[in-house]
Formats: structure tokens, sequence, C-alpha cells
């Protein structure tokens, strides 16, 4: 948590002080943006491409816990998870606006910080600041990104274009997100109970970097662009694997089979899943959060991806009366459920 030595308060600056004191520095580095912030709206021109848009709101007590979620990476983790769904329409991402309500709790230094972790996020994956909204609310913060990119519209890719024999790719691991949570809610539970004890994330950042800091795949989308793959659906990972692959089946009227014991998964994520008495595979399943991007491909394309160490194969699409199915290590076959958290005992 931010802490209130020093502070200014953000009544003494006003809205527009505000807006400017956060604004003041910022460089445009897209050339689709003609105008960004500091007119009645924002001007850009994609010359003939197709422009994606996509929206995320982030609430206070129900998307984060300021008590382990320091600001900064806050400000970063919420332009993430909008960057991710123009990446999983095989897009790029150029802009984003940024909206913040906030209470007077938070003195002009915590959104300074905040700010620090929206503009690390957009110098990294090159996207504008264009603009945003700021208002006042009576408690707690709210942070609502809007990321906006363009796409040829011979490359975008939607979540209902899966056939029957694709097979079904992720990048990266998963669980590591759902299991850095259940540390850092643990942790904080300690330090309540007894805040003279300090929490202990000794070894393990990668899953709490996983929760508190994720990546959108935007690196993915370039390989496969340069590899000469183009998915034939595609969707970011925010809820799970099992609920996305049950949009991309859905929507592309198809069922399919995912092999449990290909699923990605950090050894740290699976350690941690143990220690808290939890399936890794369900954390995989239905953690969320993860970022990752699951694509289906058609078999041709096997050969093109078959070596590349950041994606795995872990399943197949088939025709739509098979069900959308998990093939257990055991061989058993499972009905994929959105929250299968009760769908299978945890492993012995
Ligand atoms: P309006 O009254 O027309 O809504 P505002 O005074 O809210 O305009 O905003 C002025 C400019 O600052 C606009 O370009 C707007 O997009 C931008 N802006 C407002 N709040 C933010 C924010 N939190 N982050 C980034 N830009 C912002
Ligand atoms: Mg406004």
């Amino acid at each position: 948590m931010f802490d209130n030595k020093e502070k200014t308060n953000i009544e003494q600056l006003g809205e527009f002080g505000l807006i400017d004191h956060l604004t003041k520095n910022i460089k445009i580095t897209q050339k689709s943006t003609l105008k960004g912030i500091g007119d009645d709206a924002a001007v850009l021109d994609f010359e003939g491409k197709k422009v994606l848009v996509s929206t995320d709101m982030l609430l206070e007590g129900i998307h984060f816990d300021l008590a382990y979620t320091p600001l900064k990476h806050l400000g970063y983790k919420a332009v993430q998870v909008n960057l991710s769904d123009i990446y999983a329409m095989n897009g790029t991402a150029s802009q984003v606006t940024v909206s913040i309500g906030l209470s007077s709790r938070f003195p002009l230094e915590a959104i300074e910080e905040l700010y620090e972790g929206i503009y690390l996020a957009c110098e990294k994956y090159n996207v504008d600041l264009i603009g945003g909204d700021t208002t006042s609310s009576k408690q707690g913060l709210t942070i609502s990104v809007t990321a906006i990119g363009y796409a040829d519209e011979k490359d975008i890719v939607y979540r209902n274009g899966a056939h029957e024999g694709d097979l079904i790719c992720v990048s990266g691991d998963l669980g590591g997100a759902y299991t850095g949570l259940q540390l850092l809610e643990r942790e904080k539970l300690i330090f309540l109970e007894n805040p003279n004890i300090q929490p202990d994330l000794e070894g393990k950042d990668y899953i709490v970097e996983r929760q508190l800091k994720p990546e959108a795949r935007r690196d993915i989308v370039e390989l496969l662009k340069s590899i000469e793959v183009k998915p034939t659906a595609m969707i970011d990972i925010s809820d799970g694997l099992a609920s996305e692959i049950l949009h991309i089946c859905r929507q592309s009227d198809k069922g399919c089979n995912l092999y449990e014991d290909k699923i990605p998964l950090d050894p740290m994520t699976y350690e941690t899943a143990r220690e808290f008495n939890l399936d890794p595979t369900i954390c995989a399943l239905s953690g969320g959060e993860d970022y990752e991007l699951l694509f289906t491909v058609k078999q041709a394309d096997y050969d093109k991806i078959k070596f590349k160490m950041d994606i795995t194969i872990i399943g197949y699409i088939t025709e739509p009366a098979a069900g959308c199915n998990l093939i257990t290590k055991a061989g058993n076959v499972h009905p994929l459920k959105a929250q299968g958290w009760n769908a299978f005992p945890p492993a012995p």
C-alpha cells in the first residue's frame, strides 16, 4: 500500500490541474494518432485498416485489493488486460484511453504511481495514451481502460473460425496467476492477524508476478505472423482455459478434446497449488487471469509450430456432437465446465 507521508491533496490541484499534471509529458508515437489529449475528442486515422476497440473496468474490492497490489502494478495490469484483447483479435494495439474514479483517500502521489505503471505499459507496448476521464468517487478506486488497435481485414481472427481437426494451442503456461493470488491472499490474512509478521513470498516471484504484473502476448502474435500461421480462432485467457475453449467451441459450433497431461504448468504453479491442496489442473482450467493466448490452427501448420518453445498443443477440435472434453492423465473423459472446481476430485 502507498504510504501517506508527504501527500498532496488532489483537491488542491482540481480536476484540470490533475489531468494536466498526469499527462503533460506525453509523447505521441503512433502515426495513426492525429490528436491525443487536449480537445473534446482524440482524432485517429487508420488509413483503410479495420479498427479494433475493447474496454475493461477494474473495481477496487472486486478486481484488485490494494492491501497487496502496488498502484504501479495496477496501472500496468489495467493496460495489459486491454492490450491482450486486441492481440487476441490478431491485431496491433496502438492507443489507450484511461478513466479513473478516485475517492479523497488517494493523494496525488498515489495517482502518480498508478500512472507510472500505465506509462510503462504504454511505452513497452508502443501505444499512445490519447484520453480518458477523471471523476471523484465516494469510495474506492475505479480504473477503466479502452484499448484501440488495427488490423487488415484478412488478418483478423475471431472466436468462431475453428474447424474439425484443428489443433488447439496455448501460449506460455497456465494457472500461475491464480496460485499467485492464493499466496497473496494467505499472506494478507496472516498480516491482518499479526502485523509483525512480514509477508513470506520468498522464491515465489514468478507466480506473484503472474498475478500482479501480467504481460499481454504481443510476441506470440508477431511470432505467428513471422512463421506465416494465421490461427483459425483465437481468444485470450482471462477467465481460465475451460471457459475460453468453451467460447471458441460454442461460437465455432464444434467440440474439443483437451489432454490434461499437455496443459503447460510452471513447476512453481504446480508446487504452490499442491501446498494449497488445489489440483494444479483445475487452477489452469478455472483460475484465470493468465492473459495467455488460446488459439486453433490447421493441422497443415503443425510442422511450423511443433518446436516453438512457448506454444503448446493441448488438444484438437472435434465435431460438435462429441462435446467438449478433458481427457485426464488416467485416461478418463470429463465434460469441460466453465467453473470446473467441483468437476472432479483433487489428485491424490
Ligand atoms: P471533457 O470535459 O470534454 O470530458 P475533460 O476535462 O474530462 O474533457 O478532459 C480533458 C482532456 O483530458 C481530454 O482530452 C480527456 O480525454 C483527457 N483526460 C481526462 N481525464 C484523463 C485521464 N484520467 N487520463 C488521461 N487523459 C484524461
Ligand atoms: Mg471528461
